[in-house]
């Protein structure tokens, strides 16, 4: 288990805890940037004014999807 967290934390594979992750549909999300702080681990970012989850550092603790205003962020297998 220790190998997995340490691949893990350099982004080589899922989170080892996680058996989903969050994901956004950019076709919905207006960039509000309300879920970025909520995250634990900082798995959300925006980059060049797109929503990116890194899947790889995504613990699946789901506290981003309601808060989602426009309902763009849901969870799907790691
Ligand atoms: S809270 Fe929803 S709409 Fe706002 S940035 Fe996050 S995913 Fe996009
Ligand atoms: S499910 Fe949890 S860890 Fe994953 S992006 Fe949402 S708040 Fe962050």
């Amino acid at each position: 288990m220790t190998l997995l967290i340490r691949l893990a934390k350099v982004g080589r594979m899922p989170h080892p805890r996680a058996s989903v992750v969050a994901s956004v549909d950019l076709l919905v999300c207006d960039r509000c940037g309300l879920c970025l702080p909520l995250c634990p681990p900082e798995a959300i970012h925006l980059a060049l004014d797109e929503l990116v989850v890194d899947r790889h550092a995504c613990t699946g603790c789901r506290k981003c999807i309601a808060p989602c205003p426009v309902g763009a962020l849901a969870m799907v297998p790691a």
